[in-house]
């Protein structure tokens, strides 16, 4: 059993993967060929925004939309302190200053009734974060966002292909990022990642910072970095991508299928009003004084779990001088030691999804 099962994907897309690239190969435009202007206007078609901008991943993403969106020195920007430590890191990589927002039990997902509390005149952005699948009440942080005149950012890196009331993640907010890291939901076979948004100007920035801050050669308007998406790694988007709808159906069906399984026995994930999930991750609760042991039991039993995230930000050495404690932020605190993701993919099959859960309800008994 696999927790991401990556090669039954490789096996049942092989003959488009294998042609695609074979191409690539064959045209030998490695850097920016015709393979990524594809993506990207299928990608933006796909989320309704006008502009989408592959990267090199969904990291770098996020990055280069702060610093697009002149965020610095002296400017505040408001993520959770639940997440993949790239929501956070960025925002010091460009010089700015995390404030953290505590989650909400049910999503884990930013408690926007806490936002208007973080916001000062320092606050230049807010990264919601997409996590495990679904969105935040983004229509909230965008009225909130807008009567503060703040930008922005989805951390969809976990997200894409969800939905919130028809709006599908990623064209949601000023700037949508997303990751292709193989894991993710739609995931390539390296790093990658991309930048949605309506904004032309910003748009026009991104795309010249991905590429050493020149909208031509020889020719640098911003400081840029050298951000690109490999064509080899467009052309296994693209092979993937006719199936993409289809898996994330397959997702729903198999978090569904497990919530029928293991509703009675540990807390599974909420589904928030609007909302579709597409179970990056499907992350239960259990209490935390089993949560370690029961990983321990489980993977001895060949059933790969994971933990995501064993800490929050700020316990985290980088973030220390943020000044923040323990007791901050207890929804956080609280998740990060009673979660627990099991296996989770498009190919995974009921007959295990019975085995996971037994070997859960056997554990949990005793
Ligand atoms: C994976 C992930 C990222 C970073 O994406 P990379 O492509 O690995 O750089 C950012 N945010 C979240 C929430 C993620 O899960």
């Amino acid at each position: 059993m696999e927790f991401i099962d990556l090669k039954t994907q490789y096996q049942q897309y092989k003959d488009e993967i294998d042609t695609r690239m074979q191409k690539v190969l064959e045209h030998g435009q490695y850097i920016m060929g015709p393979e990524v202007n594809e993506l990207e206007s299928t990608l933006a078609e796909y989320t309704g925004v006008e502009h989408c901008i592959t990267t090199s991943s969904g990291t770098h993403s996020l990055e280069i939309a702060l610093r697009a969106l002149e965020i610095g020195r002296g400017d505040e920007v408001i993520t959770v302190p639940f997440s993949w430590i790239s929501s956070a890191e960025v925002i010091m990589l460009v010089g700015a200053t995390p404030v953290f927002v505590d989650i909400e039990y049910e999503t884990f997902n930013i408690d926007t009734s806490k936002l208007e509390e973080a916001i000062t005149e320092r606050t230049k952005a807010i990264i919601p974060v997409s996590l495990f699948g679904q969105m935040p009440d983004l229509e909230k942080i965008n009225e909130v966002a807008n009567k503060y005149n703040i930008a922005v950012i989805e951390d969809g890196a976990q997200s894409f292909g969800a939905t919130q009331n028809g709006k599908k993640s990623c064209g949601a907010t000023l700037v949508g990022s997303t990751s292709f890291f193989p894991a993710k939901p739609l995931g390539c076979y390296g790093d990658g990642g991309a930048l949605f948004t309506d904004d032309t100007d910003l748009a026009d920035s991104m795309r010249a910072i991905r590429t050493h801050g020149g909208q031509r050669r020889h020719y640098h308007t911003h400081v840029g970095t050298n951000g690109r998406f490999d064509t080899l790694q467009a052309a296994v988007l693209l092979a993937k991508w006719p199936d993409f709808s289809n898996e994330v159906q397959l997702r729903g069906k198999i978090g569904a299928h497990y919530n029928e399984l293991l509703s009675e026995t540990v807390v599974t994930p909420k589904i928030a009003k609007g909302n579709t999930h597409v179970f990056a991750q499907y992350t239960i609760r259990v209490d935390k004084r089993m949560r370690d042991q029961t990983v321990e039991k489980m993977k001895s039993e060949g059933i790969p779990v994971g933990v995501y995230y064993p800490s929050c930000f700020h316990e985290q050495p980088v973030f220390s001088h943020l000044g923040y404690k323990w007791g901050d932020f207890p929804e956080s605190e609280k998740a990060s030691r009673e979660v627990l993701s099991l296996p989770m993919h498009p190919f995974l099959t009921s007959d295990e999804q019975d085995l996971i859960s037994s070997s859960i309800k056997e554990i949990l008994k005793e």
